[in-house]
């Protein structure tokens, strides 16, 4: 009798405690809501002709970095020709320099000294074209052709779409006679493609010696993104605060060399592919890092009510949430440093057994590790002191410091989105690729990645790709969002 009132108590308790938990799990989930309810999208804008024969012309200059094959030195100068002759008010009003050679700087005085800078970036080169798909090209990629409602051609959204709509912002603010409170910086590299080691690390090295020091940065690497997040039904205008780090890590195995009719149980090969194996069996660990959770809380109102429970009670479901991340390959990105073998090398001939073999991995580390951290890691996992680890090259950086996704900066990009895309919901998070913006950690507070371009499955296809080109009535609202950005200042929300 005894022990059956003891069980009843127990059950009672149980039920209290999940009765409990229930409530909670579903108050999260009501506390989870949107900050900003989208409206529709605006009609379609008038279309300026003028800028958009400035972008088909721009295209037409194939500025392909210079380390790639087919680009031309002649060509940036071409291009930089073709900037003066179009933004005539931009070269009147402004401080232009051109550095090492191909990069150009503009500077625009603000009224009030007082106020720290702004920084915004873009590139002027472009990636060729893959040797064998000219002819996918609906139009000759350096053709530069308006036609079916969109520019067609290589740099149309990678990047010269971000600079030439900020060129055109500019001269438009100038016909308005406006000057901007805080001082505005231009840095338009001509190396992003290939590093940016010649353009914005240079630029950036001359603003530090100018004491230069931005309040922020912004920075291609993010967009407008549609249809490519499951469930979520609306554009979110993804304004992320950080990027990953970079690593490549050569590994070295030796082993017993000789011939390959007697050999012994210890070869290089075996013993690399047996490390390797480790390393694919084991990926890196994952977590969510701060600006992912946050991204996670600004999409979950916008997604169904299952993903909205599952983010808003993370605390106790984060391992079923971190399961389901980690099964896209974009979204595992997310959640951990990843691993990619990339080079493997050994032997030269069938029947010799080499002494030594060796793999390059590649790592993109996640904001709150290092290089030597996943370094470590690394050799945790393969756990073979006949296995050296060591970095390849001196090529490689750690994660730099994550921005402030609620600092004004932040605020006045936001409200420069809501004017121009009022249909699009702001969310925050990090980049998985690199840009010129890296390059800037030492003369700026925060660091901010975003062009107000439309970024679905289909355009992503094309950056890199074939058939790039951007939609006339797109590129018309990316003017107006720098406009909007450049008429308005920081700190007035
Ligand atoms: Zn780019």
């Amino acid at each position: 009798m005894q022990f059956r009132a003891f069980w009843r108590c127990v059950l009672a308790v149980v039920l209290v405690l999940s009765g409990g938990l229930a409530l909670i799990m579903a108050w999260n989930t009501f506390q989870l809501r949107a900050a900003y309810t989208p409206t529709a999208a605006p009609p379609p804008p008038t279309i300026d002709t003028a800028a958009v024969r400035h972008l088909a012309e721009a295209v037409r200059v194939p500025t392909i970095s210079l380390d790639s094959a087919g680009g031309a030195p002649g060509h940036f100068d071409q291009l930089h020709a073709l900037m003066r002759s179009q933004f005539p008010g931009v070269f009147e009003t402004l401080n232009a320099e051109i550095i090492s050679d191909h990069s150009l700087l503009l500077t625009w005085e603000g009224r009030n000294p007082e106020r720290a800078p702004i920084l915004l970036l873009g590139h002027l080169d472009v990636v060729p074209i893959e040797p064998g798909s000219e002819a996918a090209w609906t139009h000759p990629p350096f053709s530069g052709q308006a036609s079916q409602g969109y520019i067609w051609g290589r740099g149309t959204l990678d990047d010269k779409a971000s600079v030439w709509a900020q060129l055109e912002a500019i001269e438009r603010l100038l016909m308005r006679d406006f000057v901007p409170e805080q001082t505005v910086y231009f840095a338009f590299g001509h190396d992003e493609e290939t590093g940016g080691t010649h353009g914005a690390q240079r630029m950036a090295e001359l603003l530090e010696q100018r004491d230069v020091h931005a309040e922020f940065t912004l920075d291609e690497g993010s967009a407008i993104t549609r249809d490519l997040v499951a469930g979520v039904d609306i554009p979110i205008a993804s304004v992320m605060v950080g990027e990953k780090g970079y690593a490549s890590l050569r590994l070295t195995a030796t082993g017993d060399a000789g011939h390959s009719s007697t050999p012994s149980r210890d070869t290089a090969i075996g013993r690399l592919a047996r490390g390797l194996a480790r390393l694919d069996a084991q990926p890196l660990p994952a977590r969510i890092i701060d600006p992912v959770g946050t991204m996670l809380d600004q999409l979950a109102p916008h997604m169904g009510s299952f993903n909205r429970f599952a983010i808003a009670n993370r605390w106790l479901l984060e391992p079923i949430l971190l399961d389901s991340l980690a099964a896209s390959r974009t979204t595992n990105a997310l959640i951990r440093t990843t691993t990619a073998p990339t080079m493997l090398r050994a032997g030269v001939k069938d029947n010799v057994l080499p002494s030594r073999a060796t793999a390059v991995i590649n790592f993109r580390i996640l904001p709150g590790q290092t290089i030597d951290s996943v370094t470590r890691a690394v050799a945790d996992i393969i756990d073979d002191p006949g296995v050296t680890i060591e970095p390849m090259d001196a090529f490689g950086n750690n994660p730099p410091p994550l921005s402030d996704p609620d600092a004004p900066a932040f605020h006045r990009i936001r409200r420069a989105i809501h004017t121009t895309f009022p249909e699009a919901a702001v969310a925050s998070g990090i980049i998985l690729a690199t840009t010129d913006n890296r390059h800037y950690s030492r003369v700026r507070d925060n660091a901010y990645y975003f062009a107000p371009f439309v970024y679905t499955p289909d355009v992503a296809d094309r950056i890199h790709g074939t058939n790039e080109r951007i939609a006339v009535g797109e590129y018309m609202r990316m003017i107006g969002f720098y406009e909007a950005l450049l008429g308005s200042s920081s700190g007035n929300d």
